[in-house]
């Protein structure tokens, strides 16, 4: 951390908000624990760390085992520290499990299909006006539902320099695109100054309108959230942040933080949660998680359904889970609170939202929809054409082609 006043302001925040710690770093200094690069240099990655920290059950020394080469896992201190007995929705992201080695035939190992749209290497193009570019293969924790796990956790292939020339060049020829989304892995892993080269560099594109650092880290690792590191990003506003909180369990006062300097620095934040079988998958939940984020001023964008990544099917929801929840809070809690619910169409469909069918029947241009207490109610529709205020009808056009109503 670069700077007197900086160090000032976050020891001062620091120091009152601290969630419970593991007691195997109760004697660490409140300097450490609250220094990010501390947190990854103590990440457990090991089974032998692992055992001295929580009993695992069997399944999870098979699924360590058997993931080893795979789909490895690692977890920081903190995010330890927040995992409970073998339910535990935290646990259930961070170890490994005997039910990532079942396999369905649906299964895939790129269900986005984006290699196949890679102008670059390191950058994918599938809609028209933005790009995802892989900043990085790192990660503070490897979560277990990662729809990446084909690039995450091998850090020897982590991209070298001349292929971001490459993504720039691109980006330069290419001034459709006015969005991007700078994701991995998580960016967040790479160093203050890597981070801001790269930001820099994309402001420098004219048609490059907005950026969105796309990070897990508020949740796993929020003291990487730094005075120091908002403050160097924040000259090459507009910067979207979009998180990926899954529970309430990870709503802690760190994170809290996190997301709040985060705002205060003119980030805009956006949640992403993925919906996780016996996680996250029911309505109460989803309830506190995004009263809690819309707290923080970090707004539910997206619930999503789990890719189909070999090692996930038995995280996998149902799609009318999905559709069960958005029907539940629709009416319940304020317009803010509601992400969208999508699913990315294995094969490069792209994303696609669902909404709950409220429309029951249409006649003519009568429509009735049922509201969220079960009621019908009618809504004349306006006509394709014509009608008032255009040259082709007026009222009374519009009273002619009205069909009676279907009640
Ligand atoms: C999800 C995604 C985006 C961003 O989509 P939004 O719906 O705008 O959030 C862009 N590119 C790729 C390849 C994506 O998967
Ligand atoms: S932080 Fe994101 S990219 Fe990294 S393991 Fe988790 S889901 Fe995958």
């Amino acid at each position: 951390m670069a700077g007197a006043a900086a160090s000032i302001s976050e020891g001062a925040s620091d120091e009152r908000v601290a969630s419970p710690r593991h007691p195997t770093w109760s004697e660490v200094p409140a300097e450490q624990w609250s220094d990010w690069r501390w947190q990854l240099r103590n990440r457990i990655t090991t089974q032998e760390a692992l055992e001295r920290l929580v009993e695992l059950t069997p399944e999870e020394r098979e699924g360590i085992a058997g993931r080893a080469d795979s789909f490895p896992f690692a977890i920081t201190p903190y995010y330890m520290s927040l995992v409970q007995g073998p339910g535990c929705p935290v646990r259930r992201q961070a170890i490994p499990h005997a039910d990532e080695l079942v396999t369905t035939p649906w299964d895939l190992v790129d269900p986005l299909a984006e290699e196949e749209h890679s102008p670059v290497p390191i950058l994918s193009h599938r809609y028209p006006d933005r790009a995802l570019l892989y900043a990085t293969h790192n990660c503070p924790v490897y979560c277990r539902h990662c729809t990446r796990q084909r690039k995450v956790g091998d850090a020897s292939s982590s991209p070298p320099r001349a292929m971001f020339e490459q993504v720039y060049a691109y980006l330069r020829r290419t001034p459709a695109v006015r969005d991007v989304l700078v994701s991995g892995g998580d960016p967040l892993s790479l160093s203050d100054q890597r981070l801001e080269e790269i930001v820099r560099a994309l402001r420098a594109i004219p048609s490059v309108e907005i950026i969105r650092l796309c990070t897990r880290n508020p949740v796993t690792l929020p003291q990487r959230i730094t005075a120091a590191l908002v403050e160097r990003l924040r000259p090459y506003h507009p910067l979207y942040v979009n998180t990926h909180f899954n529970h309430p369990r990870e709503c802690t006062p760190e994170a809290g933080l996190a997301l709040t300097r985060l705002a205060d620095a003119g980030f805009v934040c956006g949640n992403q949660m993925v919906l996780l079988r016996g996680i996250n998958d029911d309505p109460a939940t989803v309830e506190t998680l995004n009263r809690w984020l819309l707290r923080h001023r970090c707004r539910p964008y997206y619930m999503l359904q789990c890719d189909p990544v070999v090692g996930t099917a038995h995280l996998r929801t149902p799609v009318a889970a999905g559709t069960e929840i958005v029907d539940a809070l629709r009416g319940r809690v304020s317009g803010l609170g509601l992400p969208h619910f999508v699913i990315d169409l294995p094969g490069g469909g792209g994303k696609t939202a669902l909404t709950p069918d409220r429309l029951v029947r249409t006649r003519g241009r009568s429509l009735v929809f049922r509201n969220v207490e079960g009621r019908e109610f009618e809504y004349v529709d306006a006509p394709m054409r014509g009608g008032p205020g255009t040259s082709e009808g007026g009222a009374r056009s519009v009273a002619r082609d009205l069909e009676p109503p279907t009640r």
